[in-house]
């Protein structure tokens, strides 16, 4: 089976008020769901600690990045150990964010989520096409590249039970452009299939959709059988509309 999960990347944004007051209202609307969802809050790495004491072992917590080295004189950086030692069950690695403001290449992505399936956190892997590469029809191909170059380390099957990848075209990334339900399946059957062909086990990897999902169009896209969940951005931040979402999983 595989897990179903809603997570919310806070990005920079946040404050010790909202950790209390949203984490705590997520905590006890999203308690009594029975369609078996994780929810995930991933808020900056300085509120972990105020979001692990609301979320009270009810909601997983997962920090937005790590450093692509073990531990040493990397100043500002968090060691994927750190991440685990403080509380935290998943990390994003390669958001396009990353990938485009920070640099971030298919080998340092590879590097972060050997170290992060070492340390037994779970990789949130986002992968994702730009506009460009999806009107150039390459979007299959450029997809295909980062799930391949950046889970070329994960080999065992306990490995690939530390990795969701979240499909993420960037042009739907905090733009209010979704894609179609039918264009975020086909991309996800082809995922699936790329992740077959490298010896995972494709059936049992979790592979969510990310990029402007809403409460109002979240069913549409995970009514669709290869999305397991989502990886949401701006509607993260509003509680009502995380909770719809989170209740929105099939
Ligand atoms: C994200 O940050 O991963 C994201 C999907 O953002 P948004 O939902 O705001 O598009």
């Amino acid at each position: 089976m595989r897990r179903r999960i809603v997570a919310g990347n806070w990005k920079m944004n946040g404050s010790k008020d909202l950790a209390k007051e949203l984490v705590g209202y997520v905590r006890s609307e999203t308690g009594s769901l029975d369609n078996g969802v994780e929810v995930v809050i991933i808020p900056p790495a300085l509120y972990i600690g105020d979001v692990l004491s609301q979320a009270r072992g009810d909601l997983a917590v997962g920090v937005q990045n790590i450093a692509q080295w073990e531990s040493g004189a990397y100043t500002g950086e968090i060691a994927p150990a750190m991440a685990k030692d403080a509380g935290c069950r998943y990390v994003l690695v390669g958001h396009s964010e990353r990938r485009q403001i920070f640099g971030e290449t298919d080998e340092m992505v590879a590097r972060k989520v050997s170290l992060a399936v070492a340390s037994d956190l779970t990789a949130i892997v986002c992968v994702g096409e730009s506009l460009e590469e999806r009107e150039a029809g390459q979007a299959e191909a450029v997809v295909a590249r980062q799930v391949r170059s950046g889970l070329i380390s994960v080999t065992q099957y306990s490995e690939w039970q530390n990795v969701v990848v979240a499909y993420e075209p960037v042009w739907a990334i905090g733009t209010g452009k979704t894609a179609t339900a039918e264009d975020a399946q086909t991309m996800h059957a082809s995922i699936r299939s790329v992740l077959k062909d490298m010896g995972a086990p494709a059936d049992e990897v979790s592979v969510l959709y990310g990029g402007s999902v809403k409460a109002d169009n979240a069913s549409a896209l995970f009514a669709e059988p290869d999305i397991d969940g989502g990886l949401i951005g701006g509607a993260s931040l509003i509680a009502e509309d995380f909770v719809s979402i989170c209740r929105s999983l099939p």
